[in-house]
């Protein structure tokens, strides 16, 4: 897959690669390494909140140049619980 850019739906920042999330473990991590997954405590969070607007949308919404047939498996891999994104 190319061309494939992440930024918030909401405000369109681009994540830098810092550990911006916090897991309710207390974990902190770059959530786009790992599909939305916390290292830690392997919880998966399905929404992801922007640190530069505070909103929170759906993880696959932040993947811009995905294919809506991807997207649409990507969907129903997250709603089984076994996603993981390579
Ligand atoms: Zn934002
Ligand atoms: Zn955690």
């Amino acid at each position: 897959m190319d061309h494939i850019k992440i930024e918030c739906p909401v405000c369109e920042w681009e994540p830098d690669g810092g550990p911006h999330w916090n897991c309710t473990c207390g974990h902190a991590w770059n959530t786009f390494d790992t599909g939305g997954i916390s290292p830690n405590c392997k919880e998966r969070w399905k929404d992801t909140q922007c640190p530069a607007c505070s909103q929170w949308s759906p993880h696959i919404d932040w993947y811009k140049g995905l294919d809506e047939a991807i997207k649409q498996q990507i969907r129903e891999a997250l709603e089984k619980e076994v996603y993981v994104l390579r």
